[in-house]
């Protein structure tokens, strides 16, 4: 097996080809194995008679549909790079992946047009470089390339150094970089997460956009090499996505905190039925044991599990696995296989090692192993910074581990707020804020002041009918927190900002 086409539809057994592979959330069209298949092939010989091969980089700019799929790996099977854009960027935003890639076509949805021409203008291409794939006016259509469609050609390249994707890093904490991921890296990071206990049974509703690397490999690559149903959903809809559940039957939830928070708290959850799921499993953002509890406590029987990653680990370096129920649901679980971690302390560089009993100090995590992106597109200095000479990659996050080889994320170490002497972790309190039941929603970052250097502030969004004041707030907090922690600003705004991936824009709550 070379590449993540091969691995993934291969092998492709005749059993397997009447199985349903993904449904259209929205209509309910289901397309088979076999049909995905053969989708995909029909794809793959219609970019390649538009001239798209080896060495090229095709940007694709659409929402979670059963069309990313085709597209995705059709583009992919001809050896192409494909860069995955955000549904939601705007215009400039577009461009700016498009030349920062290289990108020499995009493809895109009529929905997403104004921010996709605006962007390929921005980027110097032609009309004729972007492909409409449900048609628009002056550009080709997903039909018009199918129609085109010639032998799919031979390609032969390195696995290991031949990029299958260039997604981007989400920009939390700067500018997105362009992650350099080979054909070797997404097929090690399905191979290693065995843990999860997924299988072909499994009905996954697939919400988490696949731009980014959790829907991508996760939802996307991982589970149809387990040759489960997925069910795309264009955007995250709570009620959209409860219908889907109890419709299809969902087994398996991969979700982002926001989604978890939901499940948790909102009070459409308990009409649904959702006796089906059998595990909820969250990834991207902190996520602790207080909001797994509550999600628990809502679906009773139901598994709930916690991931770790970054776009450039491709992206899972930790899952708790499904059969381990002595692992607390607020850890980020176990290694994955074929990996070395180690946990570093920022200030002295001194390795700090796994205890014998208890937990650990906290340092920041590096991991090392095949899923580890071989650097970020056209930046050598951040590629040099981020990746030891050793292969050992700087995720930028404070971890623990405890006795038994289960990790804990403190936070970002970019994001911990500096107050006097101290360091105090905004995870910690947006996750004793959300537990507060006249809290719906909550997030903290550092705002600047003279004399402690930062002040802890807490974006408080209050739960329907809560007259919570921001007093009551600093109150709750001072009780629950040593004192360097207590929160000193209190605002109140209507719904915290968050990625699509689900992380909080601390950014934007800066701006505000
Ligand atoms: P950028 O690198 O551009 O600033 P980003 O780090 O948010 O953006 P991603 O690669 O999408 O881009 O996200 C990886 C980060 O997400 C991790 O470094 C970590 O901070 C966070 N993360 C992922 N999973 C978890 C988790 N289970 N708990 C806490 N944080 C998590
Ligand atoms: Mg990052």
């Amino acid at each position: 097996t070379s590449s993540i086409y091969d691995f993934l539809f291969a092998g492709l057994g005749e059993a397997d080809r009447a199985r349903t592979a993904i449904i259209d959330g929205p209509t309910g069209a289901a397309t088979t194995y076999g049909e995905l298949v053969a989708q995909v092939d029909k794809a793959a010989g219609g970019f390649a008679a538009r001239g798209f091969g080896l060495g090229d980089v095709v940007a694709l700019h659409c929402p979670n549909t059963p069309a990313f799929a085709v597209v995705f790996h059709g583009l992919i099977r001809l050896g192409v790079t494909v860069t995955t854009v955000n549904a939601l960027a705007s215009g400039e935003e577009v461009a700016k992946q498009l030349s920062d890639s290289g990108a020499r076509a995009l493809i895109t949805v009529s929905p997403l047009l104004a921010a996709a021409t605006a962007g390929a203008d921005g980027a110097g291409l032609a009309a004729s470089d972007v492909v409409v794939l449900d048609g628009a006016d002056g550009h080709d259509s997903f039909a018009d390339v199918l129609a085109q469609a010639g032998p799919v050609p031979e390609v032969s390249f390195d696995p290991a150094t031949h990029l299958a994707v260039l997604p981007y890093s989400s920009g939390t904490t700067g500018r997105p970089k362009g992650v350099m991921l080979t054909h070797r890296n997404l097929v090690a990071n399905v191979v290693q997460n065995t843990s999860l206990g997924l299988h072909r049974d499994d009905v996954i509703p697939a919400v988490l956009p696949f731009f980014h690397i959790y829907g991508m490999t996760v939802l996307l690559n991982l589970a149809l090499h387990t040759r489960a149903t997925l069910v795309t959903l264009p955007r995250f809809d709570l009620e959209q996505y409860l219908g889907v559940i109890a419709t299809h039957r969902a087994t398996y939830l991969f979700v982002a905190p926001p989604i978890a928070l939901a499940l948790a708290k909102h009070p459409l959850v308990d009409s649904v039925d959702m006796s089906s799921v059998r595990a909820i499993l969250s990834g991207a953002a902190p996520f602790d044991e207080k909001l797994a509890a509550a999600v628990s406590a809502r679906l009773p029987g139901c598994r709930v599990l916690q991931g770790y990653g970054m776009t450039e680990m491709s992206p899972v370096s930790h899952v708790i696995p499904f059969d381990r129920e002595d692992i607390s649901s607020g850890s980020i679980g176990l290694l994955l296989p074929n990996m070395t971690a180690k946990i570093v302390d920022p200030a002295t560089g001194q390795e700090i090692e796994q205890p014998a009993e208890g937990v650990s100090a906290p340092g920041e995590l590096l991991c090392e192993g095949p899923n580890i992106m071989t650097g970020y597109l056209g930046n050598e200095a951040a590629t040099a910074e981020t990746i030891e000479p050793d292969g050992f990659l700087h995720t930028g996050d404070i971890v623990t581990v405890d006795s038994h080889g289960a990790f804990y994320v403190v936070d970002r170490l970019k994001e911990l707020i500096k107050y006097k002497g101290y360091q105090v972790p905004p995870a910690e309190l947006e996750a004793l804020l959300i537990a507060h039941p006249q809290i719906a929603d909550a997030a903290v970052i550092g705002v600047p002041d003279d004399e402690a250097g930062e002040l802890p502030k807490a974006f408080v969004v209050r739960a329907p009918g809560s007259e919570l004041t921001a007093d009551d707030v600093m109150t709750y907090v001072a009780e629950k927190v040593a004192p360097y922690k207590k929160v000193r600003l209190v605002e109140f705004i209507d719904a915290v900002p968050k990625s699509a991936a689900g992380k909080i824009l601390r950014k934007d709550l800066r701006l505000a």
